[in-house]
């Protein structure tokens, strides 16, 4: 029996936790926006494994710094420090307000790191009193127990037992929500300044400078969760500066290695200072092949061409969304910024993103959702305009098997 027989995917359902339900088809090679599968199908990437490759599969950059870095040092441990890792936190410092940088292995341990090190500076700078973490419903902050409770939707964190205490939820968009529940005994406000796999929702400028004045109101920590939108997603390197506020902590992850895991914690001096010698860690944190792969990645990004590109390109699926929507009317809302962009269904299609998502893979392209109603586009961040194209025309046809089935 050849390997390609044995490995399919009923293989799945024999020796994997049925935690997730994936897809019959299972890809092997990808190079740029596509992606071909055991059967040499070809597929145009719109997903981009979740809003992680920003630079495609296989950038040569990318390749080629995990070649040179992984023939010289793969693993030391935080006994020691290594040169990616200073050069990495040394190009992200530079280019953010942060003054210093925790790495970590994904977007949840970032953000782990993030609210314990809000506990901390709370506890050490104003008293146990001060625990409450208030975050926003629909929001996501990853599956550790902490993060997942953080995050706003309580089916995630039902069911696993007692829960970390004094979180409290708050509506996105809605500063009397906020207010509501804001006091001095709040230690940290966590949002992500545009809500990813809650809908894609944009804040309003007006609500997130509110977030921002609250917080000072009651010495309470701003933290953004830029797992989803940072590294170049929305057109800034971060979306916090293309919305006038700065966060004291930010953290970031999916496309900060291009599809290495590595993730990262920042802020500022007067905080930092409260995670001690020995207060929090991580055996792979700060892994030498990561970091040198995300600092490719993450300065192959932070260049006025990839940026300004994103903008260009949103504005080309947007525009070819709109047209598919003049002749099948099955979208209510084209929103989003940069390239994440979401497609809210009508009153007839509620619930069914997931059929749309089943028919495009049918016709060659893959998408993503963000809920049972919105189809979610989160393509390579330098994917050709010729790719995108080829990709609408794929979807167009998804859309009109959806339509007449
Ligand atoms: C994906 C995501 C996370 C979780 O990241 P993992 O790497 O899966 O742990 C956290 N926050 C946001 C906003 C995300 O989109």
């Amino acid at each position: 029996m050849s390997a390609q027989n044995t490995v399919n995917r009923e293989l799945f359902d024999q020796v994997m936790v049925p935690n997730y339900s994936p897809s019959a088809v299972i890809p092997v090679r990808g190079k740029g926006s596509r992606v071909w599968d055991q059967n040499n199908n070809e597929y145009i990437d719109f997903a981009g494994g979740i809003a992680v490759n920003c630079l495609g599969h296989c950038h040569p950059a990318l390749v080629e710094a995990l070649k040179t870095q992984g023939e010289k040092l793969w693993h030391l441990s935080n006994v020691m420090t290594n040169e990616p890792a200073l050069r990495l936190a040394k190009s992200i410092v530079d280019a953010t307000f942060a003054d210093k940088v925790y790495f970590a292995n994904s977007g949840a341990e970032s953000n782990e790191a993030a609210l314990k090190l809000a506990r901390r500076w709370a506890i050490e700078e104003h008293g146990e009193h001060k625990s409450q973490i208030i975050a926003f419903k629909q929001g996501f902050h990853g599956r550790t127990f902490f993060t997942v409770t953080v995050g706003g939707q309580a089916a995630y964190s039902d069911g696993f037992g007692p829960k970390p205490g004094d979180i409290a939820h708050a509506e996105y968009n809605n500063l009397d929500s906020l207010k509501a529940l804001i006091s001095d005994n709040t230690c940290a406000v966590v949002m992500e300044p545009l809500q990813g796999e809650g809908g894609i929702i944009s804040p309003t400028n007006e609500f997130v400078q509110g977030v921002r004045e609250l917080c000072d109101q009651h010495n309470a920590l701003l933290v953004f969760d830029e797992v989803q939108t940072g590294v170049g997603r929305t057109g800034d390197l971060y979306a916090y500066m293309g919305l006038n506020v700065t966060p004291d902590i930010l953290t970031t992850a999916k496309a900060l290695g291009g599809g290495f895991p590595i993730g990262a914690m920042i802020t500022t001096d007067a905080i930092a200072k409260h995670l001690k010698i020995g207060t929090h860690g991580s055996t792979y944190g700060g892994n030498p092949l990561a970091c040198a792969v995300a600092e490719a990645a993450f300065n192959e990004v932070n260049t006025s061409a990839v940026l300004s590109g994103v903008i260009a390109k949103e504005k080309i699926i947007k525009d070819g969304l709109a047209k598919i929507n003049e002749t099948y009317n099955v979208f209510a809302d084209i929103r989003g910024k940069g390239l994440l962009v979401g497609a809210e269904l009508t009153e007839q299609y509620q619930g069914k993103a997931k059929v749309f998502l089943n028919a495009a893979m049918e016709h060659g392209l893959m998408t993503l959702v963000a809920g049972a109603n919105v189809v979610r586009f989160a393509p390579s961040l330098v994917i050709s305009d010729a790719e995108i194209q080829d990709g609408l025309e794929r979807f167009e046809k998804a859309v009109a098997q959806v339509v007449n089935a």
